[in-house]
């Protein structure tokens, strides 16, 4: 059933697409336009079953309303999904097909890459269809050419992030000798690893491939430390940018730094979670507020804005974190709930605002 699915939340529209040609079997799902056109990634996984598929898409497309909606950004949230092995079943008609199916929803739906699906996936989606973003050459957000690539945008904003972070908790945004531990050091997390010794703080590396952590320690001055250990050193900061689920049962009660501010999505295993970190006296940085450079810097490559303009709205995102930190000191709520309610304000504000709901898709489904 999918009305009563654990995961519908009152999705506005939902499609199902398959062309027996190409092997294409595709979902998209669009959560809320409120703000504006849903925009998301496109994500192409093996998964194991139809139903796995859609309870990802239905997830992930509610959970990018809430991004853009926080970043303030005129973009509602969707996702789509494509079923099959990117190794094996992508095919340059696959991703045609997908962009005629694209095509067919009429700009309500934006796609843009995801796990599976790369930058050039996307250029062959968008020959049949406009509706595909991440995907120009430009002047990126710091003056230096970008591919289209968040991964820069998204390493600036989370140190934007986590320096309002230690602003909170330490009541300076010095960064000097501040100890930062992190997680990942692959795109984003090494560019943020950048940022911070620009900064003058202290750093520990780690990651599965010793040879990213290796690069950092040798040109960035990096500490090399033990998988077992990053999360629980004895820093003021730790910055997970590799993967999620990594505040769980077992790491919460171990973490010694007083600041969580990492890029990585889906930090939290579990709801509750949130809680346990503020029982803990841990100041959380929501994932999907530190992380939004990416969206911002995608939505402004359709809108055709200079650098400086990506540049300052990605610097709210330090200004988007005090209010949340602050509205947690207040309420005794812990920062992602609070994360939440504001995300639920800025779109529910946004759609009762005279005129600015766009016309919505029937729903489907
Ligand atoms: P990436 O694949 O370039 O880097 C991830 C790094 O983490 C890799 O070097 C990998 O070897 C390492 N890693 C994986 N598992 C690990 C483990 N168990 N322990 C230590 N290291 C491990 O990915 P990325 O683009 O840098 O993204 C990092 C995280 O940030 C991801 O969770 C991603 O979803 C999230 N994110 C990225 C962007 C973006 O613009 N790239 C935007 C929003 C969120």
């Amino acid at each position: 059933m999918l009305f009563s699915h654990p995961e519908f939340d009152h999705h506005e529209h939902l499609s199902f697409f398959c062309d027996a040609e190409t092997g294409l079997k595709a979902i998209v799902a669009i959560h809320n336009t409120s703000r504006g056109p849903a925009l998301g990634g496109c994500r192409m996984f093996p998964y194991a079953s139809d139903e796995e598929a859609l309870r990802d898409v239905l997830r992930l497309s509610r959970g990018m309303t809430y991004k853009s909606a926080l970043a303030n950004l005129d973009l509602g949230g969707g996702k789509s999904v494509i079923i099959g092995d990117p190794r094996k079943h992508k095919t340059q008609a696959l991703l045609e097909a997908m962009g005629k199916h694209l095509e067919s929803l009429g700009g309500h739906y934006i796609a843009a890459e995801d796990s599976g699906t790369s930058v050039p996936d996307l250029k062959v989606m968008g020959r049949h269809t406009r509706h595909v973003a991440g995907v120009a050459y430009r002047t990126g957000f710091d003056g230096t050419p970008s591919n289209g690539d968040p991964s820069p945008v998204t390493a600036y904003g989370t140190f934007v992030g986590l320096r309002a972070a230690v602003k909170h908790r330490l009541g300076s945004d010095d960064l000097t000798g501040l100890k930062v531990a992190i997680q990942g050091i692959g795109n984003v997390g090494f560019r943020l690893a950048q940022h911070l010794k620009d900064a003058g703080a202290e750093l520990w590396v780690n990651d599965i491939h010793t040879d990213n952590m290796q690069r950092a320690v040798d040109q960035l001055g990096a500490h090399a430390a033990s998988a077992e250990d990053i999360l629980t050193l004895p820093v003021d900061v730790i910055a997970p940018c590799a993967m999620g689920a990594v505040l769980n049962d077992r790491s919460i009660p171990a973490i010694r730094a007083g600041i969580v501010a990492g890029a990585a999505n889906n930090l939290l295993d579990r709801p509750e979670h949130d809680a346990a970190l503020k029982q803990r006296g841990i100041l959380y940085a929501p994932d999907f507020a530190i992380n939004a450079g990416g969206i911002i810097d995608v939505f402004y490559e359709r809108t055709g804005a200079s650098p400086d303009k990506v540049r300052a709205h990605v610097e709210t995102i330090g200004d988007t974190l005090t209010e949340i930190f602050n509205r947690s000191d207040r309420t005794g709520l812990p920062t992602g709930a609070i994360a939440n309610e504001l995300a639920e304000e800025r779109f529910t504000k946004h759609a009762a605002g005279a005129g600015l709901a766009p016309q919505r898709l029937s729903r489907t489904g």
